[in-house]
């Protein structure tokens, strides 16, 4: 399951491709769609946003693509005309003069006018996105100490896409250790530093990854993301159980949490909570 890094470096290399161009053709699989096709050729593509785990597709027509991949949907880039060899079913399909993008698999696309697509139910339920630049450290830990989240263990929490949009499984682990905190504790537990090191770390673990995993920083990237640690993201707790912890030595463990598994330093993030 993808998280919020590697849906925004997808959805960077679907603006790359058609961003600013203009549809020559669309084509939409599902027959509920199809009236859209025309509505779509000769507008432009203005902007492709990830909104958590879902894509919108902005045109300078007034409409919106809503795209969710669900588990098995996958955008692909190709050159106008062509189709990569594939036994996925393809979805939809808008093309320029330079570039296709093509979903296949997903079943979760509509259409929205653009002024109305904040009120989609999926987006109604997304809190901020970790990878918003607008979003600080103050916003964060006023969110923790809220009553909606304060009482709710951080394991749960930081996967909660109300909670922040665009956390995932190896986030939480990487964020919770780098705030030293075990996952059963709760906002409320925290005192002030540890609130503030874990908004710390909600923002910059995830920006981090953004911006270096796996690929080398490119121009394009945004530079505060990644002035604020020049080296490439590296997992330091997920899927190291029994490795050392960079810290203490000790052997990094795997618990379960919210069905999933946690990887966590035993002596740099104890369950206790503080006196
Ligand atoms: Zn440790």
């Amino acid at each position: 399951m993808p998280e919020g890094p590697e849906i925004r470096r997808a959805a960077d290399r679907l603006a790359a491709a058609v961003a600013g161009q203009t549809v020559l053709r669309a084509q939409f699989a599902f027959p509920r769609l199809q009236r859209f096709e025309a509505e779509l050729v000769g507008s432009r593509i203005l902007s492709i946003t990830p909104r958590g785990k879902a894509l919108l597709t902005a045109f300078d027509n007034g409409w919106t693509l809503y795209s969710h991949n669900q588990l098995y949907g996958v955008w692909k880039v190709a050159l106008p005309g062509q189709r990569p060899d594939s036994t996925r079913s393809l979805r939809v399909a808008l093309e320029t003069a330079r570039a296709a993008i093509l979903l296949y698999s997903a079943s979760d696309i509509e259409l929205w006018r653009s002024d109305e697509i904040e009120a989609h139910p999926f987006l109604q339920g997304l809190g901020p996105d970790v990878l918003d630049p607008a979003l600080d450290v103050e916003a964060v830990s006023a969110r923790l100490q809220s009553p909606a989240f304060c009482g709710r263990a951080l394991g749960a929490l930081l996967l909660d896409q109300g909670f922040l949009a665009g956390m995932g499984n190896y986030l939480r682990a990487e964020v919770l250790f780098a705030a030293r905190l075990h996952p059963a504790l709760r906002p409320r537990d925290l005192d002030a530093t540890q609130t503030s090191a874990l908004a710390q770390a909600l923002l910059t673990i995830p920006r981090h990854s953004y911006a270096t995993r796996g690929i080398e920083p490119t121009p394009g990237m945004r530079a505060d993301y990644l002035a604020h640690e020049g080296e490439r993201f590296r997992f330091r707790v997920f899927k190291r159980e029994g490795q050392p912890c960079e810290h203490c030595g000790t052997p990094i463990a795997r618990i379960a949490s919210q069905s999933r598994p946690l990887f966590l330093c035993p002596h740099c993030q104890p369950s206790r909570p503080p006196q």
